[in-house]
């Protein structure tokens, strides 16, 4: 036959069969694939190479084929005479000899190989999936166009979808909105470049709308053309780490009383700020804000009510401004306002205004309602400064101007502010080296006694004979002294200057002096120092004078702020014979019921409360009341500030004890003052 050699050469391992299973003929794949010799075939039943688990399909195959009908391609297994399997595919059909059956014909090819190939891959396939079904990482595959094609259970589980709904969404659709065009961007990326991974950080949004930070590493797939086939985003929660991460940079950023941004924001807000304007040659202003009278807040109603205050006038501060402004908290009661949209400087005194108005309303601090004023200093970039620092710094002398305007009001800066102050860091410098120095010089200033006028007191004030600067006044420095402290040994110092003056004006005029005490100021730092008292005995024993020659002046504040302590310190320089008496008062927070305890000599009313006094009402009801009040708690009264014959002829009539102020005698140096007041009373009762 001419086409034997094509079944014989066949790459198929063809078999004919008899009905009783005798190889009646194999070709040489058979042989070869099956590991037999052609004799060996030859003695064979078929069912002894057969796979057994096929035998019975075997029979029934045959019987199909005998019935006339045809056998589909089927797979079926042999034994090598290794006794190895052997997969194949194949077919079978009826061997005929001159029309008749003679038995059975089969060609089948060798798939053991395809058949190993297959099964590895799906094991290899089910491994897999068992890891994306498992995975704690998200895992989800997406159409190059974003749409979700698979998600695995931890990518359902993140973003509170199920797998069926996110594959009706696209990625943006799950996207924070702020993150859509950082995400379609490294998508074009990745396409342009064909790059095959992104690493990077996003946020999702889930389904109940919150945020999901992931930690996201894609993976693109393309063509051998380089198109894109799909993507595999795998995401990891880092929601908790970034909610860290926000909270370290709110600790760090931001003022953790009032959370506005602190003084490391604000100082690359600034930055920020002036950059623009120098780029698009704008204006910037800055202003500076410090409350008036805070510290009597602090220390009379204690620190938690101090907080709860500046907590409410940050809010104010906020709310008056527009959202571009940046308020910041410098630290205490001190606060900056970066201004870049206000058109002109016009607006500016309106802005602030709007402010000081804001500020001025009543705080409810629950147990009572609290007044604070402000004091505001504007600089303007670049006519007062061109950078952050020196911008601050005359804002900040503006603000000084502002508290010494009286507070309650806004300066713009000048620059005769700066030839008139030092800045704050020469000025404490300035204030060490004053004692060593002895910069310091006292000034006394008569107190009036209104029934019999005549000298009854005078009171010690402080002077700097600065050598620059001139004399400075001890509003601006005593705040100072008062902060780093440098008070308690300029508080010594003063006190035994007066102790040693007391004792000379004694020795010179022995008898007149018996009718005047000497009033020294005593800071709230002075009064807290434990060996306060102590110090007192020391110095009286060391100069040699009687205690019942002074008065100490104690500011209101100082008395309210622990009351107990307080009692017992005042009770003890009463023992001495020391007299006290309330300075400034009016300007506090005593409570008068506290007042009836203490060991009260005198009460000082206010200077600010007299200047207004033929103008202002309310002005001539407290002082009316409170000399009434005073007259209850058999405290005596003095009027500071006197500067008007009006003013005098009102306390007068109100039965007020004494006076002090330049209607009488400013205050003046030790050898002149005396004279001085004499002549004057002199003078005064010759003329009525
Ligand atoms: P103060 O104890 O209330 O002193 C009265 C202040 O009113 C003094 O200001 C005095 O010069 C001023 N004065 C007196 N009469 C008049 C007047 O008719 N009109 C006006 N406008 N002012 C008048 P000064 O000397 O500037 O002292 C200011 C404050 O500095 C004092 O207020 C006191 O609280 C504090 N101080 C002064 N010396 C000392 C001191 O040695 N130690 C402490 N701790 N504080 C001091
Ligand atoms: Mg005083
Ligand atoms: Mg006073």
């Amino acid at each position: 036959m001419e086409y034997a050699g094509l079944v014989e050469n066949s790459n198929d391992l063809i078999q004919v069969v008899d009905f009783e299973g005798r190889l009646l003929y194999v070709n040489q794949m058979w042989l070869d694939t099956l590991g037999y010799s052609r004799e060996e075939a030859a003695s064979l039943h078929f069912f002894s190479i057969l796979h057994p688990d096929f035998h019975c399909n075997c029979h029934e195959r045959i019987g199909q084929l005998q019935s006339g009908q045809v056998v589909p391609r089927f797979e079926a297994s042999f034994i090598t005479r290794d006794g190895e399997k052997i997969v194949t595919e194949g077919s079978i059909s009826l061997y005929q000899e001159n029309g008749v059956p003679r038995g059975i014909q089969g060609f089948f090819r060798d798939i053991t190989q395809r058949k190993k190939t297959e099964d590895a891959l799906r094991e290899r396939e089910e491994q897999f999936r068992t890891i994306f079904e498992s995975s704690v990482a998200g895992i989800a595959m997406l159409a190059p166009d974003g749409r979700f094609l698979q998600a695995n259970p931890a990518f359902c589980n993140f973003l509170g979808y199920s797998e069926q709904e996110l594959k009706q969404l696209k990625i943006t659709d799950v996207t924070h909105p702020d993150d859509i065009e950082d995400t379609l961007l490294r998508r074009n990326i990745a396409r342009a470049n064909r790059s095959h991974s992104i690493v990077c950080e996003k946020r999702y949004l889930k389904k109940d709308g919150e945020v999901f930070w992931a930690q996201l590493s894609s993976t693109w797939f393309f063509d051998e053309n380089g198109t894109p086939l799909y993507t595999v985003p795998v995401i990891q929660d880092i929601t908790a780490r970034k909610e860290a991460e926000e909270r370290i940079r709110e600790l760090a950023y931001y003022d953790v009383l009032t959370r506005l941004p602190n003084r490391s924001l604000f100082n690359d807000r600034l930055e920020q700020s002036l950059a623009l304007a120098r780029r698009h040659d704008r204006q910037m202003a800055l202003m500076f804000l410090d409350l008036d009278r805070f510290k009597g807040v602090n220390d009379t109603l204690g620190h938690v009510m101090g907080d709860k205050l500046l907590q409410i006038a940050a809010q104010r501060l906020s709310d008056s401004l527009r959202e571009n402004d940046t308020v910041a908290r410098l630290g205490g009661d001190e606060f900056v306002v970066i201004l870049s949209d206000y058109r002109t400087p016009d607006n500016l005194p309106h802005i602030a205004h709007k402010i000081l108005h804001a500020l001025a309303q009543p705080i409810d601090l629950g147990v009572r309602d609290v007044y604070v004023t402000t004091s505001i200093g504007v600089a303007l970039y670049p006519n007062d400064g061109t950078d952050g620092v020196e911008l601050l710094r005359n804002a900040d002398l503006a603000m000084y101007a502002a508290k010494e305007g009286g507070g309650n009001t806004f300066r713009f800066y000048c620059s005769e502010m700066n030839a008139r102050a030092v800045s704050r860091m020469d000025l404490e410098s300035n204030l060490r080296r004053a004692i060593s120095e002895e910069e310091f010089f006292l000034e006394y200033q008569p107190q009036i006694d209104l029934v019999s006028n005549r000298m009854a007191g005078l009171e010690a004030l402080l002077r700097w004979q600065h050598p620059q600067l001139g004399v400075i006044a001890p509003n601006h420095f005593i705040p100072l002294a008062e902060e780093t402290n440098l008070i308690i040994p300029i508080g010594e110092w003063v006190m035994r200057q007066v102790f040693e003056q007391a004792s000379r004006w004694h020795q010179s005029h022995s008898t007149m002096m018996d009718e005047i005490r000497v009033a020294i100021n005593v800071s709230g730092r002075q009064f807290d120092q434990p060996d306060f008292v102590d110090l007192v005995r020391r110095l009286l024993s060391e100069t040699g004078v009687q205690p019942q020659w002074f008065e100490f002046e104690i500011t209101e504040n100082v008395l309210m702020k622990d009351v107990q302590r307080t009692v017992s310190t005042l009770e003890q320089l009463r023992a001495l014979g020391i007299h006290i008496a309330i300075d400034d008062f009016g300007t506090g927070y005593s409570s008068l019921s506290c007042l009836k305890n203490l060991p009260l000599n005198r009460l000082k009313i206010d200077k600010s409360f007299i200047a207004d006094i033929q103008d202002n009402p309310n002005d001539r009801a407290i002082v009316s009341a409170t000399i009434a009040m005073a007259k209850r708690l058999d405290l005596e009264v003095t009027a500071e500030g006197v500067e008007t014959e009006g003013q005098y002829g009102f306390v007068h009539k109100r039965d007020c004890d004494e006076v002090q102020g330049f209607y009488f005698c400013k205050p003046l140096p030790a050898d002149e003052v005396l004279g001085a007041c004499w002549n004057y009373l002199e003078s005064s009762s010759s003329q009525s």
